[in-house]
């Protein structure tokens, strides 16, 4: 004998069509109960039992996957920004290093030239 409508398992919810005629998806276990009653689960069973193992919800999982994108968005942007800095500060410290053999070699030039005029005299 089967049930009729059929009815979910766990709540009794059946899969007679809402309002707009919609039949909400059941789950057959292929499995009898009673002498030949089929067995259902609804969709909000199945999801209630999905929780319980760590599935999420496509809504959710979407949700999760836009911020997941915004956030590699925003990680993109700040590794350009802190690229652009650190060739910034390179050409600032190169420049500087530059400054620093120029000021030194003027030294040294500059002790040479006192040391031979002296030495001349
Ligand atoms: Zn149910």
């Amino acid at each position: 004998m089967t049930q009729s409508p059929p009815r979910c398992l766990t709540c009794g919810r059946g899969n007679t069509p809402d309002v707009h005629d919609h039949v909400p998806p059941a789950l057959d276990l292929e499995r009898d109960v009673g002498w030949g009653d089929s067995t259902y689960l609804c969709k909000e069973c199945c999801e209630k039992i999905g929780l319980l193992w760590g599935w999420m919800p496509p809504e959710t999982v979407r949700e999760m996957e836009d911020q997941l994108n915004d956030q590699a968005m925003q990680l993109h942007e700040l590794h350009s920004e802190m690229e652009e800095k650190e060739r910034r500060m390179n050409k600032i410290l190169a420049g500087r290093e530059a400054l620093r053999q120029e000021r030194e070699a003027r030294k040294i030039r500059t002790r040479s030239a006192r040391s031979t005029t002296s030495g001349a005299s």
